[in-house]
């Protein structure tokens, strides 16, 4: 399968994981189901797994009792031990996931799998009552779930059948044919705008933001309901000449609902290690909530629905 939006036209699905009584993803008490595969590579990723549209292997190196096991299964020979450390050969693993079955103490765990609609939407509909009370719903992510834009329409379909609110969690940069085949059964989507410069997009995430500016136009032509996400990057999009044009490019837009500025943490880190990959952002420290505050307090006089991600 290809990261483009069109090879991933199958009704089942490669998912990565769900989150239940998720507070964060939209409005009310939610589920959010992550897909993989990502067009984009933000440094500051902090869902390193998802980014592959195969499976990804990860290794909790504290819970390994290097009992070996791993190593008789995996039809690679990927597992080593020299001079008793555990070593893995992440680059040549193919996600088969015989490794993960065999090792009692959890130390290896596979993120992928596939998913026909009918179960997506099983798993997506036993936190019901939660949705109803508390006005929530069920929310897309990844990854990039609109990759997978024929499958997220059947689990939609679905769920709409049973009046579930859903929101979809984007980068934007995908074909506008995805936005097409989900956009009757969105209720809200979330979506990204992490720097009004294309070549600074491209610099934090390796693609330029033509395409999500674009589709952003396009969702405002449709009448779609938006609420737009930052993460506040320190060195990179949290300048104040920065957030005021991402403000100022926003107040030409009447569907969108709010602006969240997420601020960048690195609690990611330790997913990299498992996964075996470089933790690719910079050292950077985290902004503190009274910076927050008051990065909230002057882009409100440009921008009056901006808030924080604890607002
Ligand atoms: S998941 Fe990767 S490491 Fe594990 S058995 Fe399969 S190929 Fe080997
Ligand atoms: S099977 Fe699990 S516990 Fe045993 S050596 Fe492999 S990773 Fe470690």
């Amino acid at each position: 399968m290809k990261e483009d939006g069109k090879n991933m036209e199958t009704s089942k699905g490669m998912v990565s994981d769900s989150k239940r009584m998720s507070v964060h993803d939209g409005p009310g008490i939610r589920t959010t189901l992550f897909l993989k595969g990502c067009p984009l590579r933000c440094l500051w990723c902090h869902n390193p797994e998802n980014l592959q549209t195969k499976p990804a292997l990860s290794f909790t190196r504290k819970l390994c009792i290097g009992c070996g096991a791993c190593a008789r299964v995996c039809p690679g020979g990927l597992h080593s031990f020299p001079g008793k450390e555990h070593h893995i050969r992440f680059d040549a693993c193919s996600g088969c996931g015989a490794c993960t079955e065999e090792c009692l103490p959890g130390a290896l765990k596979l993120y992928g799998r596939e998913m026909e609609p009918k179960e997506a939407a099983r798993l997506l509909l036993e936190d019901r009552d939660f949705y109803v009370r508390s006005g929530g719903g069920v929310t897309f992510s990844g990854g990039e779930p609109l990759l997978q834009p024929a499958f997220l329409a059947e689990v939609m379909k679905l769920l709409k059948k049973e009046k579930i609110p859903v929101a979809v969690d984007t980068c934007g940069d995908v074909p506008w044919s995805a936005f097409l085949q989900v956009l009757p059964y969105t209720d809200l989507f979330l979506y990204d705008i992490k720097h009004p410069d294309s070549a600074m997009h491209k610099k934090g995430t390796g693609r330029g933001n033509e395409r999500i500016l674009e589709n952003l136009e396009n969702l405002h032509k449709q009448g779609a309901a938006v609420e737009i996400r930052t993460p506040v990057i320190p060195g990179y999009n949290d300048d104040p000449g920065t957030l005021r044009c991402i403000a100022s490019l926003l107040n030409g837009y009447d569907n969108i609902t709010a602006w969240r500025l997420l601020p960048y943490h690195s609690m990611a880190k330790g997913k990299y290690e498992a996964l075996g990959l470089q933790y690719p952002m910079p050292e950077t420290s985290m902004p503190d909530d009274t910076r927050m505050r008051a990065v909230r307090t002057e882009l409100s006089a440009l921008f009056p629905a901006v808030k924080l991600s604890s607002d």
